[in-house]
C-alpha cells in the first residue's frame, strides 16, 4: 500500500515562495497527473515527494508516515525524468540491477527481477546494449524499467516523454498505462500536455503559481472547471 498525504506543504527558494500551503491526498493506486504551466511548481512539488528536495514547511506522509527528513534512497519510489539518465557505460542489462546492487540483494533474485522486468517493457532482446546504441523510446522503457526493479510503491515521472516523437509518446502512453494497471501502484505523473493528463489520469491537480487551484477527476474539471484559468488549460467549453 502507498498513499501519500501533503499537510500545508511549502517550499522557498531564498525569499521567494514556490509552493505555499499545498494540501493533497493521493490514495493508494491512483494515477494522479499534475499540470500547470511552465514554473508552476510541478516538478518542485514531484522531487519532494520522492525526496530529492528538502520540504521548507509542513508534513509529508507516505502510509501515515512522517517522511521529511527521510533519505530519497529509503523510501523506495522510483522516478523517471525528461532526461533519460541511464548510465553510458553499463548495459541495460547492468542498468537495470544497478538498483537492486546498491541494495544488496542476492544475484538470483537479481536476475529473476531483470528476466520479469525486460519482458514487461519488452527490452529482452537489448539487455547486452549499451544505452548509445538504443532508440529513443527504448531508452525510456529502459528508464522504467530501471525504475521499476526493486518494485517501489510510489513512482514518479516527470514529463517523461517530452522529448519523443509524437507517434512514440502515444505508444508509450499506452505502455504507462498498462504498467500501472499491472503493478497497481501509486503513480504520479507530471506532464504540461492536458492531452496526457486527461487521457491517463484518475485524478488531476492543476496548479498555478505555487497553489493546487483545482483537484479532480478529468470529468469534474472538464464539465465544472473551478476557474476560467483552469477551463482555459483544460480545453473545457466554459
Ligand atoms: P514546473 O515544473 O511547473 O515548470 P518548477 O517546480 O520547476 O516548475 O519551478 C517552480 C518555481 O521554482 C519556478 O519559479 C522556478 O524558477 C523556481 N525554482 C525551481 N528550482 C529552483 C532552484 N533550485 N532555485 C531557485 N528557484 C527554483
Ligand atoms: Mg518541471
Amino acid at each position: 500500500m502507498a498513499d501519500v498525504r501533503l499537510q500545508s506543504v511549502r517550499k522557498v527558494y531564498g525569499t521567494i515562495e514556490v509552493l505555499r500551503n499545498i494540501d493533497l491526498k493521493i490514495d493508494h493506486g491512483e494515477f494522479v497527473a499534475f499540470v500547470g504551466p511552465s514554473g508552476s511548481g510541478k516538478s518542485t512539488l514531484l522531487r519532494m515527494i520522492g525526496g530529492l528536495e528538502p520540504i521548507s514547511g509542513g508534513r509529508l506522509l507516505i502510509d501515515n508516515e512522517l517522511v521529511n527528513d527521510i533519505d530519497a534512497a529509503d523510501r523506495n519510489i522510483g522516478m523517471v525524468f525528461q532526461s533519460y539518465a541511464l548510465y553510458p557505460h553499463m548495459t541495460v542489462r547492468e542498468n537495470l540491477a544497478f538498483p537492486l546492487r546498491m541494495a544488496k540483494a542476492a544475484r538470483g533474485e537479481i536476475a529473476t527481477r531483470i528476466g520479469e522486468t525486460a519482458s514487461l517493457l519488452q527490452v529482452d532482446h537489448l539487455l547486452d546494449r549499451k544505452p548509445r546504441q538504443l532508440s529513443g523510446g527504448q531508452r525510456q522503457r529502459v528508464a522504467i524499467g530501471r525504475a521499476i526493479m526493486r518494485e517501489p510503491k510510489v513512482f514518479l515521472f516527470d514529463e517523461p516523454l517530452s522529448n519523443l516523437d509524437t507517434e512514440l509518446r502515444v505508444q508509450m502512453r499506452v505502455q504507462i498505462a498498462k504498467l500501472h494497471k499491472q503493478l497497481g501502484n501509486t503513480m504520479i505523473y507530471v506532464t504540461h500536455d492536458q492531452v496526457e493528463a486527461m487521457t491517463m489520469a484518475d485524478k488531476i491537480v492543476v496548479l498555478k503559481d505555487g497553489n493546487i487551484e483545482q483537484v479532480g477527476s478529468p470529468h469534474d474539471l472538464y464539465h465544472n472547471p473551478a476557474s476560467r484559468f483552469v477551463a482555459g488549460f483544460i480545453g473545457s467549453p466554459k
